[in-house]
């Protein structure tokens, strides 16, 4: 056997990279998510070929300065957390410092910043290295162009699907994100070519008008419901309006979208027998809780998260549903026998 030997940093990002960036739509979702994290308002998103040419994401949130942008991009860096009291008790999207890093040991990334009104600065990284940084004039925020993702990992690039699965993965990430965040105007381009524009108006109806259409819009329900360890609001579809998968059910986690079955299974349980077999309903839930009842840190790209009192939220989540409708359907009968 060979000697053992500590591998290169290069390596070592490439390894941890393939984790965290799978795909053309994981780079968007880790730069949307920095982008909120920053306290942006508008977030702009455009790609080329798939994401696989270009990916732009560009933000008006706080920017980052000069001399931090080489932390930026290394690994394990981040100004989310500190302490590992922070890593359980988590309230930004991002947090283990690893997004930018594993971008740029993948593609060609450049990187346009500011902080304030005063000279913002501007990078070039590739293969994991930093190429060139100088004073540019740009606007409050960032801008990150992603080029050429996987040109060094060949492997990776075989793997992804055809370019139309790729770009509807792309949509829907760009889709929770901006259901989870009404307040944000988010503006998504294929190639300069608009797919998807919300407001930013702090409207969730207004934005699933512009996602899903705006006759379903108009027709969902509000929820509201509470325990003392959770909150849940958002829209739901009435028992008529439904789709043949789950993929129109979305759960946010105090602003982050999160895949869990068990928290759609007691969504579809909450509409019992009214829905017909194999349809399902179209909603939007948030849920506050205290970031200390929920661990991120499961998986590098934090979609999956580990709950405690899990039950007490799935029963809370059944419960609203069937009162709602319940309650909507009295109303609405009531209006018939006018
Ligand atoms: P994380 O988000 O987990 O902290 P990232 O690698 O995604 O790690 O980003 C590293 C750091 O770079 C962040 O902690 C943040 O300080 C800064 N950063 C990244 N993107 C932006 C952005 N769009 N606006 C402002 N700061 C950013
Ligand atoms: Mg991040």
């Amino acid at each position: 056997m060979a000697k053992i030997h500590e591998l290169s940093a290069e390596l070592t990002n490439q390894i941890a990279a393939g984790e965290v960036i799978e795909r053309p739509a994981s780079v968007v979702k880790e730069l949307c998510e920095n982008s909120i994290d920053a306290g942006a308002t508008r977030i702009r998103v455009n790609f080329i070929n798939a994401g696989l040419q270009e990916i732009s994401v560009q933000d008006n949130g706080s920017g980052i300065a000069k001399d931090q942008l080489d932390l930026a991009f290394t690994r394990h860096a981040t100004s989310k957390i500190s302490t590992q009291r922070d890593l359980f008790n988590i309230s930004t999207l991002g947090f283990r410092g690893e997004a930018l890093a594993s971008i740029a040991a993948v593609a060609h990334v450049e990187i346009l910043t500011n902080t304030s009104g005063a000279n913002g600065v501007s990078a070039k990284f590739a293969a994991g290295k930093k190429l060139g940084q100088e004073d540019a004039a740009a606007p409050q925020g960032t801008k990150i162009v992603v080029r050429d993702l996987f040109y060094n990992t060949p492997a990776r690039l075989k793997y992804l699907r055809s370019e139309r699965t790729e770009i509807l993965k792309i949509v829907d990430i760009v889709d929770r994100l901006a259901l989870g965040h009404p307040e944000i105007s988010f503006t998504l381009t294929n190639n300069n070519k608009p797919i998807l524009k919300t407001v930013g108006r702090d409207d969730l109806r207004l934005d699933i008008a512009n996602i899903y259409g705006r006759h379903l819009a108009e027709k969902m329900i509000k929820i509201q419901g509470q325990t003392p360890d959770f909150k849940i609001s958002g829209l739901i579809s009435s028992a008529q309006d439904t789709r043949s998968t789950r993929n129109f059910i979305s759960f946010l986690l105090n602003g982050r979208y999160v895949k869990n079955y068990q928290l759609t299974q007691s969504l579809i349980s909450g509409y019992g027998s009214k829905i017909a077999a194999k349809r399902y309903p179209i909603a939007v839930i948030n849920i506050e809780l205290d970031p200390l009842l929920v661990d991120v840190n499961v998986h590098p790209t934090k979609q999956e998260v580990r709950l405690s009192k899990e039950k007490e939220l799935e029963r809370l989540i059944t419960q609203t549903i069937t009162d709602t409708l319940l309650k909507n359907e009295t109303v609405s009968s009531g209006v018939d026998n006018l």
